[in-house]
Formats: structure tokens, sequence, C-alpha cells
């Protein structure tokens, strides 16, 4: 009996220490690498890879490094790594790869919402001093702490977006530069300094000089002709092709990699997203444009490895911000439930039924502002009826409720008592509502439900579709492989950390994902 209770106890322990990653040896785990290469694309699905796998650049094809196929057979991949989200958006995203906070700890859960105090929208990277700024983003990231203990090198945060390239290169990088507004130059705020390096501006002056020449797009499936500079030519190869010339540019000019303390380069590829609003994930356009950035990625790490000469000391992350559903239209054709919910009707239905109920408000509105299924009630009407703004939130959720494909709506009241829906969903609400940030009453659609809003398809839900991305780690500390582990993308920033032997990021909710050698 009790030589059967000490084998029992013996293999129960043994189960446990098998569970557990086996330790890193001190040299590998000391041998910190140089250079940091983060590529985000907006919009990737994990099956994009998956999908096309057969249609991507071979590994070491006449001399290249390789793209995809590269990330994927010498990393550690996590096909389907999950956001823990409610809403699935750009700027929230960026703002939790390299933070590893969720929103309710970095202050980031919308791209825009709606600024009670000054009575108008407001956007995520925007600063009443500099323009655009990263202020609003209240945490660190994996450079920023990298840089308080005097170990960082440059950190160069890149992308067309500015809220992309804002979020990612943190607190105070050494440049963020993104595309302008009308498409024609590379731009940054005085934030992180007086002008853009001068690489940038040489950069500018060739796109200046091919401002408005046509640009054509030609695959064996279609061709188009883009204008250069024109925002559409932001949906095509173009876009690629310009921001990658750019992190080319970086890794030259400023030497990344080959200095004393670690390089960042966060890479960002706004125009998957650009294109995807308008197709869909399941187009012949964005499949294309797939294999584009494959080969792009490709270009990019081969310029790398002839600079650095050799990958060893190079550590590369490929995930995504968000997905993407498929179009309404292709998904009930499958015979799969979808639909699209009008904010504006939804609107007009309130203020009808208040209307009836209270009398016509001075201001004639009883939602202040609507974005991304966010309500904000009216504070002026509210204090002029003297009603009391959980009253009005409950009977706003009851005529919201009535629209078929809203499944549930959590309220402001809600939060402040702390009731929270059970399971998954009550904890994607908790680590993303905000107070004073997000609305009086957000609507969660049921799933494959979407905002009409102009665009043929979009994320803005914390289902599967839209919280699952692929996230890659390669590097000479991790081991390569499929992993089945439920990887969290707040896994990211202190796995990270780890691996460059620093303090996770300040608001990092994670646990380091186990890839070590
Ligand atoms: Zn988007």
């Amino acid at each position: 009996m009790k030589k059967m209770l000490f084998v029992l106890i013996l293999s129960f322990s043994s189960l446990v220490w098998a569970a557990l990653p086996a330790p890193v040896p001190l040299g590998q785990f000391l041998n910190t690498p140089k250079l940091v290469v983060v590529l985000v694309i907006d919009q990737f699905r994990s099956d994009f890879l998956i999908r096309l796998q057969d249609r991507f650049q071979k590994e070491g094809k006449d001399g290249q490094v390789g793209g995809f196929l590269y990330l994927m057979n010498n990393g550690a991949y996590f096909p389907f790594a999950q956001y823990e989200v409610m809403q699935a958006m750009t700027c929230p995203g960026h703002a939790q790869i390299l933070t590893g906070a969720t929103a309710d700890v970095n202050g980031i859960p919308l791209n825009e919402w709606y600024d009670r105090k000054a009575g108008k929208m407001t956007y995520c990277a925007e600063d009443a001093e500099f323009g655009i700024s990263p202020r609003r983003l209240k945490t660190t990231t994996v450079a920023d702490e990298m840089r308080v203990v005097g170990r960082a090198g440059k950190v160069l945060s890149l992308s067309l977006k500015d809220r992309s390239a804002v979020m990612m290169g943190g607190q105070h990088p050494t440049a963020a530069v993104w595309m302008s507004s009308d498409s024609s130059k590379w731009e940054t705020s005085s934030y992180y300094g007086k002008q853009l390096p001068n690489w940038v501006e040489a950069l500018n002056k060739d796109l200046k000089k091919d401002l408005n020449s046509p640009y054509v797009w030609k695959t064996a499936r279609f061709e188009k002709e883009f204008s250069r500079g024109n925002k559409l030519s932001l949906t095509s190869p173009y876009g690629t092709e310009i921001l990658v010339k750019l992190a080319s540019e970086a890794v030259v000019q400023e030497k990344l990699g080959r200095g004393e303390k670690t390089d960042f380069l966060l890479v960002s590829f706004s125009n998957h997203d650009f294109l995807g609003h308008r197709t869909g994930p399941l187009a012949p356009e964005i499949e294309e444009l797939t294999l584009v950035e494959d080969q792009q990625i490709s270009k990019l790490l081969t310029l790398i490895k002839s600079e650095m000469k050799s990958m060893k000391d190079v550590l590369i992350v490929l995930t995504a911000d968000h997905g993407v559903s498929p179009k309404v239209e292709d998904l009930q054709e499958m015979k799969i439930d979808a639909g699209k919910i009008d904010d504006q009707e939804l609107t007009e239905r309130v203020n009808t039924t208040l209307n009836k109920r209270y009398g016509v408000p001075a201001n004639k509105k009883w939602i202040a502002a609507t974005r991304s299924f966010n309500f904000y009630l009216s504070a002026e009407t509210l204090k002029q009826k003297k009603l009391a703004s959980e009253k009005i939130q409950e009977e706003v959720r009851q005529i919201l409720l009535q629209q078929y494909g809203v499944w549930k709506v959590f309220t402001a009241s809600d939060y402040q008592k702390g009731l929270f829906p059970p399971g998954q969903l009550g904890e994607q609400i908790k680590s993303q509502y905000v107070s004073g940030i997000s609305g009086d009453l957000i609507i969660i659609p049921r799933p494959y439900y979407m905002e009409k809003e102009g665009l043929m398809t979009t994320h803005m839900t914390g289902f599967s579709y839209d919280r699952q991305v692929p996230l890659i780690l390669v590097g000479s500390q991790f081991r390569s492989g499929v992993y089945s582990h439920p990887a969290r993308m707040t896994d990211l920033a202190p796995t990270l950390a780890f691996a460059l032997g620093v303090t996770a990021p300040s608001g990092s909710v994670g646990q380091p994902l186990p890839i070590f050698k």
C-alpha cells in the first residue's frame, strides 16, 4: 500500500513537472537579441496564413530569407492567439501588442469616443498640444522598459496609420512615422521631435516626384490602375511597397541591430485593413495583397540579414491587431445568420420613444453621440428633464434590445454596480470598459451582426473572427513549432520582456509563453 502511494505521488509529481516548461540555460537567457522586429498586419485573420500557404514564397528561394513560410517554419507559431476584448479595433489592438495591458489599464478602449467635457468626438491619438501623441496611452511598452534601464537603442515605429505607429511606439520612441491624411507624404508630430529624420525627408522627395503617376496592380486574376498619392492607391500593393521602403531605409540609415543596445523596428501594415473593409476577407484582391505582403516581408528580412550578416541576433514577431468578419452577403449566401445594425436608425427610435414619454428636449437630442456601438446619452437633456441617467439607460437598453441582432446591452450603471455578464463576455467587458471614455450603453451584437457604416465589412466584436489572430515569434531563444497553447495577446509583451531580460511593461497582465529553449 505504502509502495503504491509512493508510486502514485511520484507519478503525480512527475506529471506536474512534465507540464512545466524546461528551464532555460542561463547563457541562453542572458544572450539577448540586438534587434526586435515587430510586424503587424492590420485586420489579419488567423486563417490567411493557413489558406494561402501554398502560394507563399519558399524559404531561401533566390537567396531571399522568405516571408510568411519562413516565419511559420522557424517560429513558435500560435495560429489562433486571442485578444481578450469585447470590441476589436485598430487603436486598442496596437495599444495592447507591446504593452501587454488591456484597455482598462492602458486607457485605450476605442479608436474614437465622445469627449463628454468638450461635447465632441475625439480620437485615441489626439493631443491638444501636439496634434498627435501617445499621451492617452497610460502604460509602458517593452521598448519603454528597455529605455528605463538604459538598454534600448533606437525605437522606430512606422505605419500608414498614425494611431498604429503611435500606440506601438509607446511613450517616447526615437521616431514614429506615418502617412499624411492626404496620402502624399510621411509625417510625424512635434511630440517626437522637431523634424523627420533626413532619410524620411529624402523618401518624401521621391514620393512627391511620383505623385499622381499611375500605379498598375496586375495579377492573374485582375488588373487595376491607381493614381499614386490618391487615397485609394493605399488599398493596393503601392501602400505595402512604400511602407517596406520606409522600413528598409530605417534599417540601413539608422544601422539597426548593429549598436551596443537593442533596437526596435515596429511596422504596421495598414493597407490590409484599408482593402479588407472594402472587399471582405474572402475576395481575390485581399488574397493577392497578402501574397504581396509575403514578398515584401521577405525583402525586408533579406535586407536585415544582409546588413546584420546573420539572423541570430534578430527577434521577429508577426501578428495582427484584430481579425474581421466575412461580408454579410457572403455569410447569408452560405445560410449563416448575419446582418447589419443601423446605429442611426436606432438613435432615431430612441428619440421618438423618449420624446413621446418625456417631451422633446431643448437640444432635440437624447443621444449626444454614437460611435462603434457606444451610445452616449445627452447629459444636457437629462439635466433639463431632471431624469436620472440610470433610469434612462435602462429605458434605452430596452429599446435597443428590440432590434434583432442586438444580443446584449451593457450600461455605465452595470459597470458602476459591477454587474457583468457571466463567463467570457463578462471578462471581455471588464478588460475593455473604461469609465468616462466608454459609452453609457454599448451594444453587444449577435455573432456576425455588425454596424452599418458604409463599409463592406468590419470588426467590432469580441467574437472569434474578430478576436483571433496569428502570433509568431522567431528567435534563437525560442522552440519553433505550432503551439495549441491558448496564447493571449497580453502574453506577447511579457514574453518579449523575458526574452530581453527586462521587467514586463507597467500595465501588463499576461505571462511569458512556454516557448523558451
Ligand atoms: Zn479596420
